[in-house]
């Protein structure tokens, strides 16, 4: 398996950051772009950080876009798997 595919299967749906202005730990989607700090209102640019690539984003959308999924449809559905599970 090539290099890319274990990455994009390792690929976090969510990740947790750190507010670069106050120190907020912020989650976003893995699919997300940008995320506003909800504390600080800091927005923060989220992709291409954390040793994961842009392009690895870049092939996601594209398979998405080729599945006829949208990343809004996908971003709810984790969003309620992830509400499922805490409960
Ligand atoms: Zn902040």
């Amino acid at each position: 398996m090539s290099d890319e595919l274990e990455e994009i299967k390792s690929l976090s749906r969510f990740r947790i950051f750190a507010c670069s202005e106050c120190d907020e730990p912020i989650e976003v989607h893995a699919l997300e772009i940008y995320a506003k700090c909800p504390n600080c209102g800091t927005k923060h640019k989220c992709r291409a950080f954390g040793g994961i690539g842009a392009e690895i984003h870049d092939h996601i959308d594209a398979a998405l876009e080729w599945a006829g999924i949208s990343q809004e449809e996908l971003k709810e559905r984790h969003q309620r798997e992830r509400d499922a599970a805490s409960d």
